[in-house]
């Protein structure tokens, strides 16, 4: 894996995490402050020059708290980084002017207000606190800008367009930067959690919609299988299974036993079925297949199933026995009920059952 796949990943496992968020982002302003305290030293602004000193301290102990503290602390955090950047924006255009740029980081200030309002803060008016605090942002800037139309600069800088140019590039970029890394956390936040909302959903689903204890789907999912056949225009048929005197089976092996015995009966069913076909849990102990095969093929299939299941040996611990299985096969015919075709299915097994069990009767066995 290479160095950007290593950093995809580690950015998508963290994303999620209030710590690591806030983290990233007072790594961001400390990286920037730091290169203000020099570049103050250099323009020889005092005033400044301590402001970032003050601001990179406070970031070191916001850093702490982001990284060890607790979360409901954060909040504090955030207001720090709000007053300080709207702060540092005043004084930045009182002392040095408009031109070098630092007032646009008001600008960043707004998508992160609401970021951090909607997402973490639970309060009723999250959404007004985000409005009102984007709000005050831009109002700070307006601010700046009258500030430095009506009383200009307390200091001239003595800097060439170019250092000037620079500087503002400088400041422009970074507020970019910023920009881009807190749209970035809060799409991709947003898309994970959207992401494993849908997992989990499938998860609920198939919990939903499958028998725990064989594997099969249940009664009610298979239901949608049954509509969906009558609503096309194929010929499809059904088989009713019942596991021969299982209540003995029950009584003399135990009921663990029974599970197993059931279990182990729904994977062969499901497995000759293949994709031929949807296997159901009707009941319990009884199967339901819905075979969208001709009727000559899904005859065939349940006699291999009546004999894969009577050549089967079920064991559990010291204990082996044989079980056998009777099938009733129906075919719908069109313009009847699901409910008819069942009851007919129904009916051949009944007949099955009455007639020496371990059998499959087909509409020929009883046409
Ligand atoms: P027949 O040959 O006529 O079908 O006789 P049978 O004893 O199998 O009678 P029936 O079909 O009425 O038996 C149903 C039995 O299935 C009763 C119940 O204890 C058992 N059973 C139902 N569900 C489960 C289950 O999940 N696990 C186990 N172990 N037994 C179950
Ligand atoms: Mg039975
Ligand atoms: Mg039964």
């Amino acid at each position: 894996m290479n160095i950007f796949s290593r950093l995809r990943e580690y950015f998508l496992n963290n994303v999620s995490s209030n710590r690591f968020k806030f983290t990233l982002i007072i790594y961001a302003i400390t990286f920037v402050h730091t290169s203000y305290v020099l570049l103050f030293a250099v323009l020889g602004v005092l005033p400044l020059f301590i402001f970032n000193i003050g601001s990179v301290t406070l970031y070191i102990i916001c850093s702490n708290i982001t990284k060890y503290g607790y979360e409901k602390d954060f909040f504090k955090v955030f207001y720090a980084i709000y007053i300080e950047v709207a702060l540092h924006c005043l004084a930045a255009t009182i002392f040095v002017g408009w031109r070098l740029g630092f007032s646009y980081y008001m600008f960043g200030l707004i998508p992160f207000c609401y970021y951090i309002c909607v997402t973490m803060m639970e309060i009723k008016h999250r959404y007004l606190l985000g409005t009102a605090l984007g709000f005050i942002a831009y109002i700070t800037f307006i601010v700046c800008r009258l500030i430095s139309l009506i009383f200009g600069s307390v200091y001239n800088l003595d800097i060439s367009p170019v250092s000037e140019f620079l500087i503002y590039v400088y400041n422009t970029t970074s507020n970019f930067l910023f920009l881009f890394v807190v749209i970035l956390i809060f799409i991709t936040d947003m898309q994970t959690t959207t992401d494993k909302l849908h997992i989990q959903n499938a998860k609920l689903d198939t919990m939903a919609s499958i028998d725990p204890l064989t594997g099969l789907y249940n009664r009610r999912s298979m239901q949608a299988f049954l509509d969906d056949a009558l609503a096309s225009d194929e010929t499809f048929s059904m088989v009713m299974c019942d596991i021969d005197n299982f209540k003995k089976v029950n009584d003399t092996y135990g009921h663990d036993f029974g599970d197993v015995v059931l279990k182990e009966i729904a994977a062969i069913i499901k497995q000759l079925i293949g994709t031929t076909g949807n296997v159901c849990r009707w009941g319990g102990e009884e199967i339901l297949i819905l075979s969208n095969d001709s009727m000559d093929n899904t005859c065939h299939i349940a006699e291999n199933i009546r004999q894969t299941v009577e050549n089967h040996v079920f064991s559990l611990r010291e204990t082996s026995i044989h079980c056998t299985l009777t099938l009733g096969v129906a075919t719908h015919k069109k313009g009847a009920s699901i409910d008819e075709t069942i009851t007919h299915a129904d009916g051949r097994l009944y007949y099955g059952k009455q007639n020496g069990k371990n059998r499959v009767i087909t509409p020929y066995d009883t046409a």
